[in-house]
């Protein structure tokens, strides 16, 4: 466990943060429901899930961030439905959290976008509180993202990977138990690249 375990009265009074502050680095139970996330890959802890809001499809880069109504698509699909959000503040988040996953070393733009939150610790009416204070509202998700991602260097550095297809720009976290997952998914990018290699053995042995 660490230092930033929440407690049960951050939940309470504020459930969307909970989930966050705690150690969980997978998340788990978001499901976009009625809204149409055209992403290929969802569910990866709320750091990577923001990374994953560019893709390449057809070989071309789609972000959704840039895309009408794209922003309120991911703001509901990572359980921040009705959250204020600054839009350079979460690329500004979105970009240092791919330079920090690709690079360890790189923490002057992760550490600008944590400079616009700090978690403050009191004795509230029920007990223990920690809250997250933010300079700007719009700040708070950014920072939750770029929070996570100091949870999932905890937790596994060495597990948070880009998708073994070079063509691909997706990112996870792999919690496998053998932690020996390659693909972003077997179906997107698995499967194509044992195709390949299928293809170029028959082809070998002609
Ligand atoms: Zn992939």
């Amino acid at each position: 466990m660490t230092s930033l375990h929440a407690s049960n009265h951050l939940g309470e009074r504020d459930g969307l943060e909970e989930q966050y502050l705690t150690c969980q680095v997978r998340q788990t139970g978001y499901t976009a429901s009625a809204v149409d996330d055209p992403r290929p890959l969802t569910g990866e802890p709320l750091a990577l899930d923001l990374v994953n809001t560019e893709w390449i499809q057809d070989g071309e880069r789609r972000d959704l961030l840039a895309e009408p109504g794209g922003i309120d698509v991911w703001l509901h699909a990572a359980g921040h439905p009705d959250a204020a959000v600054d839009p350079d503040g979460l690329r500004a988040a979105r970009d240092a959290i791919r330079a920090t996953a690709a690079d360890h070393g790189d923490a002057a733009a992760l550490n600008a976008v944590l400079a616009h939150g700090r978690l403050v610790e009191r004795l509230g009416p029920g007990g223990p509180e920690r809250m997250l204070e933010v300079d700007d509202e719009g700040w708070r998700v950014p920072w939750l993202a770029a929070q996570n991602l100091l949870e999932l260097l905890r937790a596994g550095p060495d597990r948070i990977r880009r998708c073994a297809n070079h063509a691909c720009i997706l990112h996870f976290f792999d919690g496998s138990r053998s932690g020996r997952r390659q693909w972003c998914s077997m179906a997107a990018c698995g499967n194509r690249a044992k195709a390949r290699r299928h293809y170029e053995r028959t082809r070998e042995q002609d």
